[in-house]
């Protein structure tokens, strides 16, 4: 069994990235700028910005972050997103999710460009991953198959199983792995007999918010399993895959936490540069 470091690797590639932003401000007289909004106090959303302007700073990625109160108004959010979408300097618009229950999130991201979308939940970017044209991808399930990539793990011809089928995660990694030619089943509440069908995956992917919900009789002998679920149990992170039990079935396995989590902050910074270098084309 090999331990997937997504830690190791999304310091990599925040080191890669910052070579790759420094390149561009020597040849565009600018840097990389990446807009982060957030509305209200969520402690949990506020780690999740403090760690991607973090990220920013290690990449070379110049953060435009916006703290805007709970009881803002749907108005004053949008004319913030609208104002951060004219503007040349940001390249990437990212407003945090969850927003307080009175603004309507669907509105406000519709705010965002597809262009700045560094996120990739718009419909244009969704439908664009679907047609396999060009487009932003989100950041989580980038994240995996840079970890599938990195680790040596081919994909053509594989029997993938995603467990999950939100638009943020389960869904655009069941069309990235069928996008990289595996034959993908995608799981979820409704799907009877969900352990057989994951018992069959050369690659499984949990994306389900459930702690330990993969257990050992669901997973393949030398499978490939990827945790992504991250979940608080007794003040502590646990994924969706009962890791100690499963661990020695498989040929790779992600760690929760170190694993994907990492990734998506290191994918975000990723999605920034590109669509900072597509607005110079
Ligand atoms: P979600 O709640 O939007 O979707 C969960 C999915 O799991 C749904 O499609 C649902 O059908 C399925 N599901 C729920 N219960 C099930 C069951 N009993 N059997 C089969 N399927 C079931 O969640 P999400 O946003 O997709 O996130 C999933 C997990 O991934 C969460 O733990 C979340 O915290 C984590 N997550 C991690 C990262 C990261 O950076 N690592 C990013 C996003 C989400």
């Amino acid at each position: 069994m090999t331990l997937i470091d997504g830690k190791k690797t999304a310091a990599e590639i925040r080191a890669e990235l910052r070579e790759e932003t420094m390149r561009f401000e020597a040849r565009y007289g600018k840097k990389v700028g990446l807009a982060v909004v957030l509305v209200g106090e969520d402690p949990a959303s506020q780690v999740y910005v403090r760690n991607k302007i973090r990220g920013c700073e290690e990449a070379g990625i110049r953060s435009f972050a916006h703290f805007l109160p709970a009881d803002a108004s749907q108005k004053a959010v949008e004319e913030l997103v609208c104002s951060l979408a004219a503007d040349d300097a940001v390249h990437g618009i990212l407003v945090q999710l969850p927003l307080p229950a009175h603004l309507d999130a669907k509105r406000i991201l519709a705010c965002i460009p597809a262009d700045k979308d560094v996120d990739g939940f718009s419909a244009e970017n969704l439908g664009r991953l679907a047609l396999q044209e060009e487009g932003t991808v989100a950041c989580t399930p980038l994240g995996v198959m840079e970890l599938l990539r990195r680790s040596g793990i081919g994909i053509c011809g594989k029997r993938a199983v995603v467990i999950g089928r939100s638009n943020i995660v389960g869904r655009p990694m069941a069309l990235l792995l069928l996008n990289a030619d595996a034959t993908v089943t995608v799981c979820h509440s409704k799907t009877p007999d969900l352990a057989q069908i994951c018992a069959q995956a050369d690659i499984l992917v949990a994306a389900i918010g459930r702690p330990r919900f993969v257990t050992a009789d669901m997973v393949k002998e030398g499978a490939v399993v990827i945790d992504v679920g991250i979940n608080r149990v007794d003040g502590k992170l646990v994924g969706d895959v009962d890791f100690e039990h499963v661990a020695p079935k498989t040929s790779f396995i992600t760690p929760v936490p170190g694993g994907v989590g990492p990734m998506t902050i290191a994918m975000l910074l990723k999605n920034t540069l590109v669509c900072a270098e597509r607005a110079m084309r």
